[in-house]
């Protein structure tokens, strides 16, 4: 698909058809706008035709709007999967969070994303796809972008996707693209070790993001199967490499969950655990999935846990929950639209 390829590959791509280099261009142009190919009117009708069974045709479905003004969007794809999508406001400029992979296989048992298990890996330009139709749903173009920060926190595990996320960040960032910093990138896994040793080789600055959940492997191995593959001692120093490298803060997830990890117990144990590594914890409390059947700790309480926390030394602040009423919050996304229960 041609939002796969950087502006480079498409004049080469034009090139070999023997097309003058600025067609690359103007297709570029049209993709990053989010034209869909019948919105295109400055190429001529047999090249259009002929890049036809390639340009994308990803497109939003559905939208919807929370009361807290967040949105949520369903984007098909041209094979007929779906993923969702979702806008956040905030004073400073609007982030979106984008899914990796239709489904996810890491089977977290509190995340609807994994429900149906993995359906597929999303191309880098399926990825891309989301952030460039949000912004021309904004009334952002190319040049005057709405969008000014990305997390890859939607379905999906994006170190499971290795290749098509690396270069997706790569596309995103570019600066003849939407040209977004690196420094307004987020990026959450589970914690698969050789993938976070490798991102940090790859001279892209953004955040990392550890979805924790639990300050010892026998409570993470309840909730998270990874937790089987990987120690939290492995994905810890997986951490202080990242830090070292790129000598950015790493920022670490913990979902409460009643009786499971919120107890004072657990607050002393990852003070231990993290204690010194350049950090910041957001807890967050548990987002409701029916099928799930566990309980939340209260915001309350969560507030009582960052306050043992910050007492303890660590830097930690209960993360804001939005757009819970259109299923829109952490761990919410899905992609049953089609079947009718999103
Ligand atoms: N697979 C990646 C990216 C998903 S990000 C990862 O695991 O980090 C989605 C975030 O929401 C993760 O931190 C995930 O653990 C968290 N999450 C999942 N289900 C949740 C729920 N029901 N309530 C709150 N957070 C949840």
């Amino acid at each position: 698909m041609l939002s796969d390829l950087s502006l480079e590959e498409l004049k080469n791509y034009v090139n070999e058809k023997g097309l003058p280099t600025f067609r690359g261009s103007q297709i570029f142009d049209a993709i990053y706008n989010g034209k869909a190919i019948n919105e295109i009117t400055n190429l001529p009708k047999p090249l259009l035709e002929e890049i036809s069974e390639e340009y994308p045709k990803y497109k939003i479905v559905k939208r919807y709007e929370s009361k807290d003004g967040t949105k949520k969007y369903i984007i098909e794809f041209s094979d007929g999967e779906v993923v969702e999508c979702v806008l956040m406001s905030y004073k400073y400029g609007n982030t979106i969070c984008v899914s990796t992979q239709v489904g996810c296989r890491m089977g977290c048992k509190f995340c609807a994303s994994g429900l149906n298990g993995l359906k597929r890996n999303l191309s880098s330009g399926e990825i891309l796809g989301q952030v460039l139709l949000v912004n021309k749903d904004l009334g952002g173009t190319v040049k005057e972008r709405k969008i000014t920060n990305i997390v890859l926190m939607g379905s999906g595990e994006p170190l499971d996707n290795y290749d098509n996320v690396i270069k997706f960040l790569r596309l995103v960032t570019s600066e003849n693209g939407l040209n977004i910093s690196d420094r307004n990138i987020s990026l959450s896994t589970c914690g698969l070790v050789p993938e976070i040793y490798r991102l940090a080789d790859e001279g892209l600055n953004i955040t990392l993001t550890i979805s924790l959940h639990a300050p010892n492997d026998e409570i993470r191995q309840r909730t998270m199967p990874i937790a089987n593959r990987y120690s939290i001692k492995e994905i810890l120093d997986a951490c202080r490499n990242y830090i070292d490298k790129t000598k950015r803060r790493v920022a670490i997830e913990y979902t409460l969950i009643k009786g499971v990890n919120d107890s004072k117990v657990c607050a002393e144990e990852l003070i231990r655990l993290l204690k010194g590594m350049l950090c910041h914890v957001n807890i967050i409390p548990l987002n409701y999935v029916k099928e799930r059947g566990l309980t939340a700790a209260t915001r309350k309480e969560a507030y009582q846990f960052v306050g043992l926390l910050e007492k303890g030394g660590l830097s930690a602040t209960v993360r804001r929950t939005m757009g819970e009423d259109i299923a829109g919050a952490c761990g919410q996304l899905r992609n049953s639209y089609m079947r009718g229960e999103a």
